[in-house]
Order: structure tokens, then C-alpha cells, then sequence
């Protein structure tokens, strides 16, 4: 993947949690994708392997990118097939 800001080839890499990984719109006490309308889940909790994404970095201007389009950046989704 290019870095949006310079075009350099980016670094893939992998962030993970052993909790659910979701975008919401602001700081939630309870996180949990289901109970907020808007949410993104980008990858769902399993109990044996956590959560983990697939996100690209580029060093040089410190921007980190995931791609969730149709799930792709979910590690676990991605083992499911
Ligand atoms: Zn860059």
C-alpha cells in the first residue's frame, strides 16, 4: 500500500487487543460496537486469538492506514475462509 501523504511504499504490520477493535465516534465507557449506532467494527473479539487488524505504516510521516473495506483487515475473519 502507498502512503496517502508521500506515496512511499507503506510497512505492513498488525495491531491487536484481547478486546473487541471497533471505531466509534467518541470515548465510550462500554465500548462494544452493538451498543452504539454508527460503529465500525474492524475486528471482532475471539476468545482464543483476541482481536487483530492489518494496518499499514509509513515511519516517515507517522500515519498509521487500515483498510476495512468488506472486513479485509480482520486477521481473524481472514482464517475463517
Ligand atoms: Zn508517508
Amino acid at each position: 500500500m502507498k502512503c496517502p501523504y508521500c506515496g512511499a511504499e507503506m510497512e505492513a504490520g498488525v495491531i491487536q487487543s484481547p478486546h473487541e477493535l471497533a471505531w466509534n465516534d467518541k470515548k465510550y465507557f462500554a465500548a462494544r460496537a452493538q451498543l452504539h449506532k454508527g460503529s465500525i467494527v474492524l475486528s471482532e473479539l475471539s476468545m482464543l486469538k483476541g482481536s487483530a487488524i492489518i494496518a499499514h505504516c509509513c515511519r516517515k510521516c507517522e500515519k498509521i492506514v487500515i483498510d476495512y473495506q468488506n472486513g479485509i483487515c480482520d486477521i481473524n475473519r481472514k482464517n475463517k475462509f
